[in-house]
């Protein structure tokens, strides 16, 4: 589905992903975790396509496409979704509506119709409540006065209306509560599917208590320089991340 090769990437003339090397199969949950500005966000951002990020070198594949030669909306379109660690307000839009208008994007991609009215609300009602969300939300412009709980739930609901084919989640869990946490990990559990892979990235263990991943990466200075099972996360949780820096330096 995805195959990361050699990613190289430089924000403001400074290079951050140094050869990112990953692969990502149908139905996978890949964490990657890593000290503060290790790169995490910037290889979300760059496999997202935002503008600020140069990429210098290496190549991605999304099922069978060069994903870097596509528009942002384009790799929307293809089924790759961003949850940003920072959502943004759309003053004057609907949060219904920027739904509404995102679904048939995609929809359009796929030779399909526009959603019928009723249909769509059907749709909308049900992923609502799949995120324990007030119905209300829906119709405020898009997280304007949101709260970051409400923020990281409408990401979820934005995901479960689109139903992308890779997510991307980074530090989705900052700043939750426990119980917000919660409802975070239930809508990703619940949109888990042996067609749909996600890539968590996260900062703490936290998170993983909930959701299982499959893979555990260490991100470090723009590399990823540790792979393991979900065991790996907890053994960073118990050693912090200085431990994998002087295991790398111990065998170089
Ligand atoms: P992480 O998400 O792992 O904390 P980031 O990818 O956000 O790390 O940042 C990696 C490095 O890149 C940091 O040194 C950060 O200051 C720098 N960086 C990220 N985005 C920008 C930007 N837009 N402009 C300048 N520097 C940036
Ligand atoms: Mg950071
Ligand atoms: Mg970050």
């Amino acid at each position: 589905m995805l195959k990361i090769e050699n990613l190289q990437a430089r924000v403001d003339d400074k290079s951050i992903l140094k050869g990112i090397n990953l692969t990502v199969k149908p139905g996978e949950v890949h964490a990657i975790m890593g000290p503060n500005g290790s790169g995490k966000s910037t290889l979300s951002n760059v496999l997202a396509g935002r503008d600020a990020y140069e990429v210098t070198g290496g190549s991605v594949e999304f099922n069978g496409k060069n994903l870097l030669e596509l528009a942002p909306e384009e790799r929307a379109r293809e089924g790759v979704f961003l949850a940003f660690q920072y959502p943004v307000e759309i003053p004057g839009v609907s949060n219904i509506y920027l739904l509404k208008a995102a679904l048939n994007a995609v929809r359009k991609h796929q030779g399909l119709p526009p959603v019928d009215a009723m249909d769509f609300l059907k749709i909308i009602k049900e992923k609502v409540k799949l995120v324990e969300m007030d119905e209300r939300f829906l119709y405020r412009a898009v997280n304007e006065g949101f709260s970051g709980g409400e923020k990281k739930r409408n990401e979820i609901l934005q995901m479960a209306v689109l139903e992308p084919k890779l997510c991307i989640l980074d530090e989705t869990d900052s700043g939750l509560d426990i119980d917000a946490l919660k409802i975070v990990s239930d809508g990703v559990n619940s949109l888990r599917s042996p067609e749909r892979s996600f890539i968590l990235v996260t900062h703490y263990q936290r998170l993983l208590d909930y959701i299982k991943p499959d893979y555990v990466h260490v991100l470090a200075h723009g590399r990823i320089v540790k792979s393991g099972g979900p065991e790996l996360a907890l053994e960073l949780e118990e050693q912090g991340y200085g431990w994998v820096e002087q295991q790398i330096l111990a065998g170089a």
